[in-house]
């Protein structure tokens, strides 16, 4: 360990603060996460993260690497009740043509509910000696050294009436604050100059509701989504099963399109999506939480690279660096993939000279990001109420393939299992354009007829084979 590095300060104890956490554990002697929140002992939903009420997929490759970090944390999870869900086989989704068949996929990952999912990492961060948490405590302000090149800790107020503010000093400082981060005018007001931001928002409003399993939740099911189709149909629906025999629905409308949050507006919107199947599956099931909406839902990318000077000291990853719409699943593995980006820079700097590492980190942080930022922004795009971006013809080119990627799913399962692939952020997109994949997708042009000719009905898990396979 490098004698410099004593300790460090997380911003955020939510998901990214904690895996950062995790990761300074290993490079400083002590580390400390403050929140303002009280972050309770058992999973139940807090002010700080009222998302956690909305359905949650943690990406394959982000489950891979909460595991790595916490080994045994999925055996932890499934024991609490998680249910494993291999994408192809528990998942199905209903697309233009219908219903994708079952296909073979090695991507696993977990139904489980937010509040739980987090709970099982804040226990494993409790028990980790560096670790140390405040609570209840907000961050006011950075405390800076060098003429504000350098941040040397933070000035912290405990929640509650005319509680005096006090300073906590640090050798590094991590904003994992979030969406609401105060980064942007701390750093003005150090006299870094003005943030760039790319917003692109296509006005996606979520209403979530859960439900005790029903009996018309096919028992071999554990995902159904009802595809949104750009750029005409703005609304689609999620129904997953999570722990307690129990699932969430959550239905999402792009463009303005929220769904309602009483319940016969929430049931409507159900039924008129591409497939009645979610509203067939909840018309009569037991509710066990009110309808919540949520629509504070921009992809909003702070470009904290692009400053030309960079505070010693202090990084941003995280919502606070950059959140994306929901509906892709990204957020919180994006924020897992940033954490071992950090894990690397302080392992490269270990026992040199950290002057310039912050600001190499923020540089390297935007490249983890551009992926899952193209992935989200060019479907926002798609749909004509976006705001923010324009597309390149370049781009309507890609978008065009991935359009006939998708078309060719049904008749192809091996290309299903690359896009899963790719969506679960497990393999670059480029392997959307391999000669092999490109050619299938090609001859599925030849083949439209089987392609279109729509089932119907809820396909079951088995799995079809790898060749051609007509659908009627
Ligand atoms: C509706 C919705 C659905 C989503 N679905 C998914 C999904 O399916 N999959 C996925 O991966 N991601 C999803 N996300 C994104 C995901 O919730 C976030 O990316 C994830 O929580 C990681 O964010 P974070 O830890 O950077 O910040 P946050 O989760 O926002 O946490 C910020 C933390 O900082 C604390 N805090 C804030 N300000 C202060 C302060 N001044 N002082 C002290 N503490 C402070 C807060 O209390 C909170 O604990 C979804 C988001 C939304 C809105």
């Amino acid at each position: 360990m490098d004698a410099n590095r004593k300790r460090a300060i997380v911003l955020g104890g939510s998901m990214t603060g904690m895996l950062a956490a995790r990761v300074l554990s290993d490079h400083f002697e002590h580390v400390t996460i403050i929140d303002r929140d009280h972050l309770p002992e058992v999973a139940e939903l807090r002010d700080g993260t009222p998302q956690a009420r909305h359905l949650h997929v943690l990406l394959a490759k982000g489950l891979q690497i909460v595991e790595d970090l916490f080994p045994g944390i999925k055996a932890e999870m499934s024991a609490k009740g998680a249910v494993t869900l291999i994408w192809g086989q528990d998942t199905t989704v209903y697309m233009k043509y219908g219903w994708m068949p079952a296909f073979d996929s090695a991507i696993q990952t977990l139904g489980i509910s937010r509040m739980l999912l987090e709970w099982c990492v804040r226990e494993r961060i409790r028990v980790n000696p560096r670790i140390q948490t405040l609570e209840r405590t907000k961050v006011k302000h950075l405390v800076t050294a060098e003429n504000n090149q350098r941040v040397i800790g933070v000035q912290i107020q405990a929640k509650g009436e005319n509680t005096e503010t006090s300073a906590l000093k640090a050798d590094l400082v991590v904003d994992a604050t979030g969406r609401t981060t105060h980064t942007p005018e701390w750093l003005v007001n150090m006299g870094y100059g003005q943030v760039e931001e790319s917003v692109i928002n296509s006005f996606l409003g979520y209403a979530t509701r859960s439900y005790k399993r029903p009996e018309t939740f096919p028992k071999d099911k554990k995902m159904i989504t009802i595809q949104s189709l750009p750029p005409n149909i703005p609304r689609g629906g999620v129904i997953m099963e999570i722990e307690n025999d129990e699932c969430v629905v959550t239905l999402a409308g792009v463009n303005k399109n929220y769904p309602p949050t009483d319940e016969d507006g929430f049931l409507e919107f159900a039924r008129n999506l591409l497939s009645p199947a979610i509203y067939d599956i909840i018309r009569d099931a037991e509710p066990i939480s009110n309808i919540y909406g949520y629509q504070r839902t921009e992809n909003r990318w702070r470009h904290y690279e692009r400053l030309t000077q960079w505070p010693d000291g202090f990084v941003v990853l995280g919502d606070a660096a950059c959140a994306f719409n929901p509906v892709y699943g990204q957020g919180m593995t994006t924020g897992a993939l940033e954490a071992l980006e950090l894990n690397k820079v302080l392992t490269e700097y270990t026992g040199k000279n950290s002057t310039g590492m912050t600001k190499s980190f923020q540089s390297r942080l935007a490249k983890v990001i551009e992926t899952p930022w193209l992935m989200a922004t060019g479907e926002d795009l798609r749909y004509p109420g976006t705001e923010g971006g324009k597309t390149s013809w370049q781009d309507r080119l890609v978008q065009k393939y991935i359009e006939r990627f998708i078309d060719a799913m049904p008749l192809y399962p091996e290309i299903a299992d690359t896009f899963v692939q790719v969506m679960n952020l497990i393999t670059s997109p480029t392997a959307l354009f391999q000669p092999r994949i490109l050619l299938k997708v090609a001859s599925s042009l030849f083949n439209r007829k089987k392609v279109i000719a729509k089932p119907s009905t809820l396909p079951t898990t088995e799995v079809k084979s790898q060749s051609p396979t007509p659908l009627t």
